[in-house]
């Protein structure tokens, strides 16, 4: 293999010292076809380029055990206990095999100590299997659960019977794989040694120092007592060898992303000054004035454009926090320069919203601004493509059809993202890498942990919005069991009888991120929506209206229009609403089945009420029998309205794989890495790698090129 020097643009290669770890399963001795197959239900399939679709070896290493069965219990048999694992060593007796056809008869076989009388019991099994493992009069090691029948010791399918010179080995501790059918944790126990076996050694990535203040082992060590817990504290994810696997998975994810930072720094930015003609002009025809904090924001992302480097910020602002306005006068700055800004949102409803919004806040100077989704087709795609390409254009909203190849711009100088987290970091780096080099703006509605801030953005420089714009009325939050559903539904009449709106959101839709655009699936849980809304037709009239992700866009855009003009109050809506939907004046959001949305879900459908002067309420319609951790989450978010501190507590109460709610997380997958276990480490991490970095950025000294190959490791 060629070594590609380091300093080109594309990718190194990997190190051959990491062949055999990247290499397909079945290239370890012994593992067969059948075998690969069941690592292909629990591993992820290997991308094309190395593993043909199979899992490779790394990713078999890096399948660690959740448990481990302990075998060292024994005793006499005649004392012995129901229901423990225990080992003994036994002489057989007897053979009672199975006669007549009636229901299925197990094989017994008697066995015997000193200590007293075991039988151990078979289904189904091969007779001759039995005779020869178990011979009469032979004596042998027999490891499983115990049990108690008609007062009779007995042990149903032994886990393990050896020949007595295995006692020792039989009592050691095993481990426990996540297991899939067709394997067993044995099996998988025996290919993950055979590969550890054939690793090389690598030199040591981590800082000698920060090893020994540790105690941590070596990688190839750690990987082997990770695969081999001889106790609980073993498995800990603080446990000495997890710890150093993690502590690699996060060095690695940090130094990504602190080289992403640095390239994002040293590329060269549009110098925006703008004429400050139509921000100021903008900031006067608005019906109220900025908040402080806005400004503050404002001051920043215009130092950045002014930097001649490349901006590119994470905007994090609680629901209802102001963020779009900032947006708005972002791209006017820019537009007063005559150059082009871009807005992308993950859906077409609130795309077109957005688009309605700054439209009519824009006309009166004379913007041009243009609407771009995947459902604009033919003719009208054509001149609004046309508009983009000869400049006429100045601000473009849309989805992400935006950025397809054939959208070319003039003079494409800033973008802004917004609700950020349903974009994972490849998307954002696809956009990063989008030829030119716009600015970039990223905004987040989802308040994060600063140690998921961390890993997800950090490569990028943040801003936060504190402060809600000022005359906002608290929300009162309920949690109500749904068992007091006729009390609500007469609560409802009464509202709706004094011209208030409200928003019935129906169970969770189950969502998918298809390249990168937002798709609403399931079928199941529209069918929900629509059977509420007929049964509240026909208990409050044509006030009630319906939206969800399978109606055409313009159809839902006429329903959300109804509901913003009055003409139905009461609207029915999977989650589509969630995120960016502006009705002033609707001031109660009911939530069924509250308990299967995730906290900052919930927080942020929550925030679709409250936007106006009047007080609002969100009833969250929680199932009598949800259980005590949702019943927990769900007091939390009665009891605070603090976005930040919300997403604390849904970390805390759930880990970080659960926090943006169901498969929208675009979080990236942690192997070893545990967001609550190791936020110290994910500390130091960060501080290693961008201090390293800056000793070596091009990573060409000893440990320089050890990181590299860590890199690859992750990749
Ligand atoms: P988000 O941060 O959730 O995107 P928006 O930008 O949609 O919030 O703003 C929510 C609402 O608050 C909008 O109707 C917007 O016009 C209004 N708003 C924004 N800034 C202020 C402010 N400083 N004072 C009063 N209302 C504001
Ligand atoms: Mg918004």
């Amino acid at each position: 293999m060629v070594n590609i020097d380091h300093q080109t643009d594309s990718p190194p290669m990997r190190d051959e010292s990491l062949f055999y770890l990247f290499s397909p399963v079945t290239r370890i001795k012994g593992l067969g076809d059948a075998t690969a197959q069941a690592l292909v239900r629990l591993l992820p399939a290997a991308t094309a380029q190395s593993g043909g679709g199979l899992p490779i070896i790394r990713d078999l290493l890096f399948h660690v055990p959740i448990n481990i069965v302990n075998r060292e219990f024994t005793c006499p048999l005649l004392e012995a206990p129901d229901g423990v694992v225990g080992t003994f060593i036994v002489r057989i007796d007897a053979h009672h095999a199975p006669t007549g056809y009636r229901g299925k008869r197990p094989y017994k076989v008697s066995c015997s100590n000193d200590t007293g009388h075991i039988t151990l019991v078979f289904f189904n099994a091969s007779g001759e299997y039995i005779k020869q493992n178990l011979p009469i009069g032979g004596e042998r090691v027999i490891s499983g659960r115990l049990e108690h029948f008609d007062h009779h010791l007995q042990m149903t399918h032994p886990d393990i019977i050896a020949t007595v010179d295995k006692y020792e080995d039989v009592k050691k501790p095993e481990a426990v794989y996540p297991l899939t059918i067709g394997l067993s944790s044995k099996r998988i126990g025996k290919y993950v040694d055979t590969a550890i076996e054939k690793l090389p050694a690598l030199p040591e990535w981590i800082a000698t120092e920060w090893i020994q203040h540790n105690k941590w082992p070596d990688w190839k060590t750690a990987l082997q007592t990770a695969h081999h817990p001889q106790c609980e504290d073993e498995l800990s994810p603080l446990s000495p060898a997890r710890s150093r696997l993690a502590y690699d998975e996060m060095l690695a994810n940090q130094l990504h992303l602190a080289m992403l930072r640095r390239n994002k720094h040293q590329q060269t930015g549009e110098i925006i000054k703008g004429t400050g003609k139509l921000t100021q002009q903008l900031i006067e025809t608005l019906p109220f004035k900025l908040t402080g904090g806005q400004y503050e924001v404002l001051a920043e992302i215009h130092t950045d454009m002014q930097s001649g480097k490349r901006m590119g910020r994470l905007l994090q602002g609680d629901v209802g926090s102001g963020k779009t306005i900032i947006a708005l006068l972002a791209m006017l700055r820019v537009a007063e320069q005559g150059l082009q800004s871009a807005l992308m949102i993950p859906t077409e409803i609130i795309a077109q919203q957005h688009y309605e919004t700054i439209r009519k806040l824009t006309a009166p100077f004379g913007v041009n601004v243009a609407l771009l989704t995947g459902s604009i087709k033919g003719k009208a795609r054509e001149a609004v493509l046309d508009g983009i390409a000869t400049g006429a254009t100045t601000i473009l909203i849309g989805t992400h059809a935006l950025f397809q190849e054939h959208v070319q711009f003039k003079q494409l100088a800033f973008v802004v993202i917004d609700e950020q987290h349903r974009f994972g970091v490849a998307q954002r780096m696809a956009l990063t890498n989008k030829g030119n080099t716009p600015h970039l703006l990223h905004m987040t509605a989802t308040p994060i942990p600063r140690s998921l801030t961390m890993t997800l953005y950090g490569d990028m420089d943040a801003s936060t919005l504190k402060e809600k714009p000022a005359e906002r009325l608290p929300i009162t939050t309920r949690v109500i069991p749904l068992s007091r559903y006729n009390d609500i539904m007469e609560r409802m009449k009464d509202v709706l009888e004094k011209g208030e709106k409200i928003y019935w959101i129906c169970p969770l839709i189950e969502e998918k991120i298809i390249e990168g655009e937002l798709e609403i699936t399931p079928e199941s849980d529209i069918a929900a929506a629509e059977t509420r809304f007929i049964e509240f037709k026909e208990r409050f009239g044509p006030i009630v209206g319906l939206v969800h992700g399978r109606m055409k866009n313009d159809q839902r855009d006429i329903e959300m229009r109804r509901f913003a003009s009055g003409e139905t109050r009461l609207l029915v809506a999977t989650t589509v609403v969630e995120v960016g939907v502006d009705v002033r004046d609707a001031t109660i959001i009911v939530i069924e089945q509250a308990e299967r949305f995730g906290l900052s879900q919930l927080h942020q459908l929550r925030g679709r009420v409250g936007r106006g002067s009047k007080p609002s309420f969100c009833v969250l319609l929680a199932s009598d029998r949800a259980s005590e951790i949702s019943q927990a989450r769900l007091k939390t978010l009665r009891e605070s309205e603090d976005g930040f501190h919300i997403a604390e507590a849904d970390l805390q109460i759930r880990g970080g794989g659960d926090l943006l709610g169901h498969r929208q997380s675009g979080l990236p997958k942690f192997i070893f890495m545990d967001l609550l276990e190791h936020h110290q480490l994910l500390e130091h991490a960060k501080t290693d790698a961008s201090q390293f970095l800056q000793a070596d950025p091009n990573l060409v000294s000893e440990r320089g090129k050890s990181l590299q190959r860590l890199l690859q490791l992750f990749a």
